[in-house]
């Protein structure tokens, strides 16, 4: 049986969202800036898709900028917070345990003299709300807080943390990382108080390789790629509207049916969380309780995860260590588990479940069992090889 359980790694493309990409790849594939019919289609093709994306957020369609990735749209709201308003202040807040996609451009603005404060998180990988009231200074510009974690699922309060700002009369502009929220939670840009926001397709069953920033209408930021002017002068390259269009068909699909996919997802993971609880009692559930739908963190004490992680690809189930991201880094052991205190033994042997609202109960069955066997052959093998 196939088992994928890393969609927060990325997800299978929806048929819509593939049709959508054939379809302006093959039928409406003129430049959106020519001046001729085709262009003109093109250009009606992306104003809809932008429309598409601006429902799903709360937002306005000028408030949608389509960017290559989500890392893209992390860095574009950072970089660009920074140069227009480094003169008002130095101060940007960030958490410990945001994808490397925000901590990178976070460490730039450091070697260019911006004071950047990683706030920790508390023992189960949520906000800490006093330590981020007390690191607010007049002189913060930005404050960066994920929506919900990739490694955890943990569910930060953007809102909460607009109110503590409005409350101190700060300035300061609020960026919050919706990359593993977006299609999950509900989002409502103004509700949640962002000024900017970032979403990815591939992780709403889109395509790799497009994203979106929202930008709050009266919120300024100068653009990280300049060249012909396309996206306003706000992103130049000609809009990829393949990838574009098929991003707003799995919006569409996706964000549509929050509550249904959402029940789905979490059925899944609670099922699975029941059965390997059942099957290795000393399993460690590092997720907290009211995380995400998607996302299920745990640690096999005794076990390396990745060793699992393999064992459980030969029976064709996909999963993951930490965030597929946290292969590329310098850092072997997980940032966001290490910032929450965990064990070293704890996080060596943790693996991330990320379900999709496809997966079903037989599969979980399926992985739990074969997870068991998994972890009783790798401590049996470590068993012996300490004798
Ligand atoms: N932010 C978060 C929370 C993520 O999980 C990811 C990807 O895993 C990204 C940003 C980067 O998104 P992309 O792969 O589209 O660049």
């Amino acid at each position: 049986m196939f088992v994928y359980l890393d969609n927060s790694a990325t997800t299978r493309v929806c048929e819509e969202a593939a049709r959508a990409a054939q379809s302006a790849m093959t039928e409406t594939f003129g430049n959106p800036s020519s001046l001729h019919r085709l262009g003109l289609e093109a250009e009606k093709l992306l104003r809809r898709s932008r429309a598409v994306i601006a429902d799903t957020l709360g937002a306005r369609d000028e408030e949608i900028w389509f960017t290559s990735c989500g890392t893209e749209s992390d860095n574009t709201a950072i970089a660009g917070v920074w140069e227009s308003r480094r003169k008002t202040g130095k101060r940007v807040i960030t958490t410990a345990v945001e994808h490397p996609a925000v901590l990178a451009p976070c460490r730039r603005l450091q070697e260019l003299g911006a004071d950047v404060i990683y706030l920790p998180v508390k023992r189960d990988g949520t906000f800490d709300m006093d330590a981020f009231r007390e690191a607010l200074t007049p002189d913060t510009i930005l404050v960066s807080v994920m929506h919900v974690n990739n490694e955890t699922g943990a569910v930060m309060p953007v809102a909460e943390i607009k109110q503590a700002m409005l409350e101190v009369g700060s300035s300061a502009l609020l960026h919050t990382d919706a990359v593993q929220s977006y299609g999950k939670l509900k989002i409502d840009a103004g509700e949640l108080g962002a000024d900017l926001l970032s979403v990815s397709g591939h992780k709403i069953h889109a395509p790799k390789g497009i994203g979106a920033l929202y930008v709050r209408k009266g919120v300024h930021i100068p653009p990280l790629i300049l060249g012909g002017g396309q996206e306003k002068g706000r992103r130049s390259g000609t809009e990829s509207l393949p990838l574009i269009a098929a991003f707003a068909a799995a919006a569409e699909k996706v964000c549509g049916d929050i509550p249904a996919r959402a029940e789905a997802m979490r059925t899944a993971k609670n099922f699975l969380k029941a059965r390997v609880l059942e099957y290795v009692p000393d399993a460690v559930v590092n997720s907290p309780e009211d995380s995400v739908c998607s996302v299920l963190n745990m640690s096999f004490p005794g076990c390396r995860g990745e060793v699992l992680l393999h064992m459980l690809e030969e029976k064709d189930i996909y999963v993951s260590t930490a965030s597929a991201c946290s292969s590329h880094s310098k850092e072997h052991r997980s940032h966001v588990l290490s910032a929450m205190g965990l064990s070293p033994e704890l996080i060596d042997g943790a693996l991330r479940f990320s379900f999709c609202a496809e997966n079903t109960p037989e599969q979980m069955d399926y992985a739990a069992y074969e997870l068991e066997k998994a972890v009783a052959r790798q401590r049996r093998l470590m068993k012996a090889f300490k004798k």
